[in-house]
């Protein structure tokens, strides 16, 4: 069975102590994490040593960076490299969140030479997909989404597919408290995973673990997680608060 994943995205938030407090707050409890349920926590770069020094003596929990760049190092001020959190132990990236896309100008083809060189170096992608407002309102969602994953994934062959975790973030429903009905999510999750299978195969399909992320919190998170193809969440704001994502991690299925 695909990994069931709770992944806090803390964007650009927290103090390092506040990062440490809430971490720890989190850490102390015990989770029933065995078999495919998973915690990352994607906190900012500069709290990736800290994070994975934390998470370490905890199994199926682990850290992920918020961004990296499509190149292996170089002069490139400011950017963060594959090799780096290779190097760090960092296991997981997340790459192509939409806010990356708007405000940093990321498109489809700059994120599949991410893919690329995170899968190169054995670091997981979370991509996310997703679409804006006005195309939901169009009614177009899907062919949007279809694209985002054609032209960032589909040059993959199976085995590499098979190690992206894929993240559904409308983003109608990121940040705004609008959270996309289990429905709506199911239905997106199940067109994703039938282009899939239409592409690699099935059961290259029913092993890849798709999040939904848009204003998933405690009240909503055992809603949306008991939809047949949705494997958990990429949690924004619900993830700060120690109280609220607690009950989101033991929403997994
Ligand atoms: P949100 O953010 O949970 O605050 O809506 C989700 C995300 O952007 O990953």
């Amino acid at each position: 069975m695909r990994k069931q994943i709770a992944a806090a995205n803390w964007k650009m938030n927290l103090t390092l102590t506040e990062g440490e407090q809430l971490l720890d707050q989190l850490l102390a409890n015990a989770y029933d994490l065995n078999g495919n349920r998973q915690v990352v926590f994607a906190v900012p770069a500069p709290y990736l040593a800290m994070a994975n020094e934390k998470v370490k003596k905890h199994a199926h929990v682990a850290v992920a960076a918020q961004n990296c760049y499509s190149k292996k190092s170089g002069a490139y001020t400011g950017e963060i490299s594959v090799l780096m959190l290779a190097s760090m132990d960092v296991s997981h990236v997340v790459l192509g969140h939409s806010e990356r896309r708007e405000y940093f100008n990321e498109s489809n083809q700059f994120l599949a030479e991410k893919v690329n060189i995170a899968l190169e170096h054995a670091i997981t992608p979370i991509f996310c997909c997703g679409e804006p407002l006005q195309i939901r309102e169009s009614g177009k969602q899907n062919e949007y989404v279809a694209k985002q994953l054609e032209e960032s994934l589909y040059h993959l062959n199976a085995e590499q597919l098979q190690k992206v975790v894929i993240a559904y973030e409308p983003i109608w429903a990121i940040g705004t408290g609008k959270t996309a009905t289990s429905e709506q999510a199911q239905e997106m999750h199940a067109y994703i995973r039938a282009q899939l299978a239409a592409k690699y195969g099935s059961s290259v399909a029913d092993e890849i673990s798709i999040l939904y992320g848009g204003s998933v919190k405690a009240a909503n998170a055992k809603e949306l997680f008991s939809q047949p193809d949705v494997d958990g969440g990429l949690v924004g704001g619900a993830s700060l608060l120690a109280d609220e994502f607690k009950v989101i991690i033991n929403s997994l299925k």
